[in-house]
């Protein structure tokens, strides 16, 4: 596939999510119930929020989930 072809590929891919959503799939299932997501078109990756709808996954709310699934393990140690 040339470069030219694959940018093509690459606009479709992103134009499908505007129009018909992100494909999310899980690719991180947190004990205390936020997951993480990656868009099989667009490959950006996702969180849920409190809105309860998923938002963009910055590395902020990365590191969130990553303290929040400490805690939960230390308090299931600790229970
Ligand atoms: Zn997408």
């Amino acid at each position: 596939m040339s470069l030219q072809q694959s940018q093509i590929v690459e606009r479709k891919k992103k134009l499908s999510c505007s129009f018909l959503g992100h494909q999310l799939e899980v690719v991180k299932n947190y004990k205390h119930g936020q997951n993480e997501y990656c868009c099989k078109w667009c490959k950006n990756q996702f969180t849920d929020t409190d809105s309860g709808k998923p938002g963009f996954l910055t590395p902020k709310l990365h590191r969130i989930n990553i303290a929040l699934e400490k805690i939960y393990y230390r308090k299931m140690r600790m229970s």
